[in-house]
């Protein structure tokens, strides 16, 4: 078979994938939400202990086949599911559209370790250091693929990204007294740091604030509550839709 052929072949695979992929990172994040343990369990019903059928083990389509219910005891399931799976199909269509050959599953994996945090930091507050480690791995890997003597550049991006934050935790403490950011944004920003490069740093942090703030501002709109200093919202997933977003304008282009 021509190379051309089996790079083709493997994107088909890693875009198939993308689904159940939305569902295992929805699953960890609802898992670790509710204190229980998030490897991969026999899945059953969190309400009611029944086991799930072949079918329901099917992203998107298991929660429309069940109007959004456990069939057993009628248990509101979370429409966090499908919306997370929906964002790993959406991350793999970005990424065939904006990142050429074997870039396209770097990319993918990139996006989806970037969705798991993001989901997971959503409910939880909580940023697992395993998977900040995966996605810091991850990105020297590919740089080691992809564009080896660019490699003290990465590491030098993932030291700025969480030595800057970190900084930026210390100088919040030293003057409000109090804790403003976790410890895992800044291993997030480390991680996202291997991938873009120091470069790559200052937009990402940009764009990450500036939703953030959007965020704030739209939700207590929403909830017609007054905007306060000590409003908590997780930092992690606007992080990364910046990380992101920098990858896919700039450095995967290599
Ligand atoms: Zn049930």
């Amino acid at each position: 078979m021509p190379p051309g052929d089996g790079l083709f072949l493997l994107n088909v695979y890693v875009a198939l994938a993308s689904p159940l992929v939305g569902s295992a990172a929805a699953a960890a994040a609802a898992r670790l939400a509710t204190g229980r343990p998030w490897g991969l369990s026999p899945s059953t019903c969190a309400a009611c202990g029944r086991r799930l059928g072949l079918l329901e083990f099917v992203p998107v389509v298991s929660w429309l086949v069940q109007r959004g219910k456990c069939r057993g005891c009628g248990w509101a399931i979370s429409p966090a599911y499908p919306v997370i799976e929906l964002a790993a199909v959406g991350i793999a269509a970005w990424a065939w559209l904006a990142t050429p050959d074997y870039m396209f599953v770097a990319t993918c994996v990139f996006g989806w370790l970037l969705l798991a945090l993001s989901a997971i930091d959503f409910r939880t507050f909580r940023l697992p250091d395993v998977l900040n480690a995966t996605l810091l791995v991850c990105g020297l890997l590919t740089a080691q693929l992809f564009y080896p003597d660019r490699m003290l550049e990465q590491l030098a991006g993932a030291a700025l990204g969480f030595g800057g934050l970190l900084a930026v935790e210390f100088t919040y403490r030293f003057l409000r007294k109090r804790d403003g950011l976790g410890r895992g944004d800044s291993k997030l920003l480390g991680a996202i740091g291997a991938w873009i490069g120091p470069a790559g740093i200052a937009p990402c942090v940009f764009v990450g604030a500036s939703a953030a703030i959007l965020f704030v501002l739209i939700s207590t709109r929403i909830r017609k509550r007054p905007l306060t200093g000590d409003m908590a919202i997780p930092f992690g997933p606007f992080l990364a839709a910046g990380g992101w977003l920098v990858w896919v304008t700039g450095s995967a282009q290599v």
